[in-house]
């Protein structure tokens, strides 16, 4: 099966692993050449000591180095005994905590370094490595892992010449092997630490960058799944828009799209109204808004009369001139009091949110009168026009459907009682004041008044229960 990819997954892999590896290497690499710049320096403190030492055995006892005896062996420099002088090796230990040996040929004749029972390995001899590389090839040597008794050093070899240019032993300057790791290592973990908090915090932050970036592409993909569904009035989150980088771009070609998807689907392409679709879908709303928030609601239908006259006697073009300019006062008309929509052909539906039958009407009647007035000028001909208006008032429980339905019933009325008029039910506008009524009841009722007040007082005992509502101390 073809598993999906995470683009989280790809992201972290692109970019955190990389951070990682790269942190390690680097790490690792670093500490490496520390290491090795440590040991250099450990090297040369310990040259330096073992060219110290020499000078001071050629001043103190100039001469060559001979060797006397067989089983008892002496080791002599010019005319001194040098086995009985170790107090100079002594004091170099005792100031700089380095050892200190002094070779005849591979045996140890002086030496600071003691054994497991503090004796002095003396007798003791070196490396068959040392011997070759310092006594046999007389060669300066540094080693990073010599192991002398129970103990690894550091060491340094310096042959020791006679006047005839001969190599007859070395200086050994050693230091251990314990102190020099733990000197590396205290000076090593603040790196270390350094290193890991920068991956931590390089880490960190391009997680939280490729999470928020993720997350951005989320809300994008969610919005334009919300389109894929239908919903063409989901809105950009805010943040997406402050970006200001290539997903805002994106984001504004999703939200263009939204919106021509939306001009395509739900308005008339000739007048620019809402198409019979949407306003099927507003009428639904302000349905659903009267059965939850008791919101009034009028619904009107009207057509325009004898336009078949108009497009007969004037041209197609001219019936759609005429239909623009009807579209346009309607549209003008219910601004801030709800939609314009076109029906079908020459009906227009009317949607009053807010209002009541009678209202409604009253504001119809002012566009009608504007239509009248109007003249559509076309092909050197003035055409003016009227229309019938039917008025349905938004009922609790009743189908949208009923309610459009009442309205073109009242708009046949006023077809059959001669045109150019808004008709209504008087039914509707009693319910209405019935129901009006009724509510003003209930606000005595909720301010424990019963005794009939005037409509100032009832509105400002509204206006008071409406700031209690809010929450407004009186
Ligand atoms: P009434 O007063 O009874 O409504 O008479 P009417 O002539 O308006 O009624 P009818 O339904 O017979 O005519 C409607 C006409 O509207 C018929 C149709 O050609 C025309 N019409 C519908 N849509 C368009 C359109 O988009 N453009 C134009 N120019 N005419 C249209
Ligand atoms: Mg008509
Ligand atoms: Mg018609």
């Amino acid at each position: 099966m073809n598993q999906k990819k995470s683009l989280k997954r790809s992201l972290l892999g692109v970019a955190v692993i990389p951070i990682l590896i790269l942190g390690i290497v680097i790490t690792f690499f670093a500490m490496k050449k520390f290491t090795s710049a440590m040991y250099r320096e450990v090297e040369s403190e310990l040259s330096n000591m073992a060219y110290a030492v020499n000078d001071m055995l050629d001043i103190m006892f100039p001469g060559d180095y001979v060797k006397y005896g067989e089983k008892v062996l002496t080791l002599v420099k010019g005319e001194n005994i040098l086995n009985d002088r170790s107090e100079y090796i002594d004091s170099v230990k005792k100031d700089t905590g380095l050892e200190v040996s002094i070779f005849y040929g591979n045996i140890r004749f002086l030496s600071t370094i003691q054994g497991v029972q503090g004796e002095r390995m003396i007798g003791t001899f070196c490396h068959a490595l040392v011997e070759n590389d310092v006594l046999k090839n007389g060669r300066n040597m540094f080693y990073d892992s010599v192991v002398i008794g129970e103990n690894k050093f550091f060491a340094y070899y310096l042959p020791l010449h006679n006047s005839d240019g001969k190599c007859v032993g070395m200086i050994e300057v050693a230091k251990s092997a314990d102190e020099v790791n733990k000197m590396i290592r205290q000076s090593i973990w603040p790196i270390f630490l350094i290193a890991v908090i920068a991956m931590i915090v390089t880490g960190f932050v391009t997680v939280r960058y490729a999470a928020g970036l993720i997350d951005d592409l989320t809300k994008l993909k969610d919005f334009m799944k919300e389109i894929a569904h239908g919903n063409l009035k989901k809105e950009f989150d805010y943040h997406l828009m402050k970006r200001n980088d290539e997903i805002t771009d994106m984001c504004e070609s999703a939200s263009d799209m939204q919106k021509a998807l939306r001009e395509l689907i739900e308005l008339d392409a000739l007048t620019q109204l809402e198409n019979r679709r949407s306003a099927n879908h507003s009428v639904r709303e302000m349905q659903k808004n009267l059965e939850n928030e008791n919101e009034k609601y009028a619904l009107v239908l009207g057509d325009i009369d004898f336009f078949k006259k108009v497009n007969d006697t004037y041209g197609h073009d001219a019936g759609d001139a005429v239909l623009k300019r009807v579209a346009y006062i309607l549209k003008n008309g219910m601004k801030g009091k709800g939609f314009a929509a076109r029906w079908g052909g020459e009906e227009f539906l009317l949607g009053f949110k807010g209002y009541t039958v009678a209202k409604a009407a009253q504001e119809t009647e002012d566009i009608l009168d504007e239509i009248r007035k109007s003249v559509v000028e076309c092909n050197d001909s003035s055409i003016s026009v009227t229309m019938s208006f039917g008025v349905a008032r938004g009922r609790k429980g009743a189908s949208v459907d009923n309610i459009i339905k009442e309205a073109d019933d009242k708009l046949y009325h006023a077809k059959s009682n001669g045109r150019n008029q808004v008709v209504f039910s008087l039914e509707d506008e009693e319910a209405e004041e019935e129901e009006e009524q009724e509510e003003q009841e209930e606000t005595f009722k909720d301010t424990g008044n019963q005794v009939p007040v005037d409509e100032d007082v009832l509105e400002y005992i509204k206006e008071l229960k409406g700031e209690n509502d809010g929450g407004t101390d009186i």
